[in-house]
């Protein structure tokens, strides 16, 4: 057998450069909330694949429904008829839907895909063009995508020009606004209303404007929730000029931030939904689902894939809805987060490290710490002096990597983000939060 760091050293090789990697190894094995590595190591996961694992690894109820599934029906083909998996899964879907008109779905694999397809329906149901998105949004990697995308220039450096007719709005997180960290989200709301009201009459008239296009947590910019009021305030605005309200909730869906989706916490009704990551816990799979009333206007075979909408991802997806009732899954990240809330307010009131906290915020198990800059006020400084040293935020998440906590960064900014599993234990949760409380008092000390 080949040694780990001889496997290492070939994926070093052979492996596209542009890709980042958290963790120079090979992983063997995962299950529940752990990820083991060849070199032997284990870890704790605080990241769920970017939240996409949410009822942990291989959970055997799910691996199970998908291995059947291979020996009955692997690949359907969506545009040549329907398969069983993918009609059930609708008929689990439905009544998860945050309001009752959610009801035409169109599968695909990616959460970009996804975002595609959003657009071009929001198009062929208004027959309009431009799409305001967010600023700091992320909303993938594919060129209508990338183009929606305004996280992190990487994702586009080189690659431009990109799909016109997108205009950006601020998004009610104190950083873009210029305010301060403790501006109550209701002023920050409407500061970022009024920014629409401007936008759609000095860039972008309503009857040119297709779709606003926001995510409820913006997550990639920050893990920040989209205040109710801001969300609120969108739709008005769209059921007055007639523009298709599109919700992503790739990230912050199914479950993650203690509802089935977050849009729940304003009771707004999206026109179009986009889902994906948890939906199948691992297996590739997204779903966009608005109305029949507006899907009717597609033309047949105008949408389509060839893996879109996977037999094996259905039934996997099938089982994952059937765990998150069984296991009370909403139950455990509701109570888990009350601890999650509970230990990082703690550290923040440790004065030890008080003072290189700035922020403890989200929803459910969608939750980040935002620390201070050691070097000024944010990440415009890296620009201005490029001697500053790696971010605080980067350097506590490779602390807790060394003592065995997996755990991700967001964003420009200084930010560690917790996506737990959603079925986490209260013990590794706080054996989580723990590593965590010591990597920061190391490195802010
Ligand atoms: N939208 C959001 C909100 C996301 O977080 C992501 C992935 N991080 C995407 C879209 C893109 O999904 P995918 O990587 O599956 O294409």
């Amino acid at each position: 057998a080949q040694s780990h760091a001889s496997l290492v050293e070939f994926g070093q090789k052979h492996v596209t450069k542009g890709l980042g990697r958290v963790v120079e190894a090979v992983i063997t094995k995962a299950e529940g909330s752990y990820v083991t590595f060849g070199d032997g190591r284990q870890m704790l996961d605080f990241t769920c694949g970017i939240g996409v694992t949410n009822l942990g690894h291989c959970h055997p109820k799910i691996s199970k429904a998908a291995a059947d599934q291979c020996m009955n029906l692997v690949h359907g083909q969506c545009s040549i008829a329907f398969h069983g998996p993918y009609l059930e899964l609708i008929q689990k879907l439905l009544p998860m839907m945050p309001h009752p008109s959610l009801d035409s779905f169109f599968f695909w694999n990616s959460g970009s895909e996804a975002v595609e397809a959003a657009i071009k329906m929001a198009r062929t149901f208004t027959g309009r063009q431009n799409i305001i998105n967010m600023q700091g949004a992320y909303h993938g990697r594919t060129f209508g995508a990338m183009a929606v995308t305004k996280s992190k220039t990487i994702y586009s450096e080189g690659f431009h020009p990109l799909m016109p007719g997108v205009f950006s709005l601020p998004f009610p997180y104190w950083h873009q606004l210029g305010v301060p960290v403790d501006t109550p989200s209701s002023k920050m709301s409407e500061m970022c209303l009024n920014q629409l009201s401007l936008l759609l009459s000095q860039a972008t008239a309503p009857h040119d404007t297709a779709a606003i296009l926001v995510e409820t947590v913006m997550g990639e910019g920050g893990y920040v929730p989209a205040p109710p009021e801001f969300l609120k305030g969108l739709r008005e605005i769209c059921d007055k000029h007639g523009i298709m309200l599109i919700i992503d909730e790739v990230q912050s869906g199914y479950g993650r931030t203690g509802k089935n989706y977050a849009i729940e916490y304003s009771g707004v009704r999206p026109d179009i939904m986009i889902t994906a990551k948890g939906l199948a816990n691992g297996f590739p799979l997204s779903g966009v689902i608005s109305r029949k009333e507006l899907t009717d206007k597609l033309k047949p075979g105008s949408m389509g894939g060839t893996y879109a909408g996977n037999a094996v991802a259905c039934a996997a997806a099938v089982a994952a809805a059937d765990v998150m009732k069984e296991e009370n899954i909403l139950d455990n990240v509701n109570a888990r987060s009350k601890e999650l809330f509970a230990a990082l307010n703690a550290l923040r009131a440790n004065p030890k490290v008080a003072p290189a906290i700035l922020d403890v915020r989200g929803q459910g198990l969608m939750v980040a710490v935002e620390f201070a800059s050691p070097v000024g006020t944010g990440p415009y400084d890296a620009f201005r002096n490029p001697s500053i040293p790696e971010k605080l935020a980067s350097r506590v998440a490779k602390r807790c990597v060394e003592k065995g906590l997996l755990i991700l960064t967001t964003s420009v900014y200084e930010v560690i983000r917790f996506i737990p599993a959603l079925n986490i234990s209260k013990e590794d949760l706080a054996k989580g939060c723990r590593i965590f409380a010591e990597a920061v008092e190391e490195v802010v000390n």
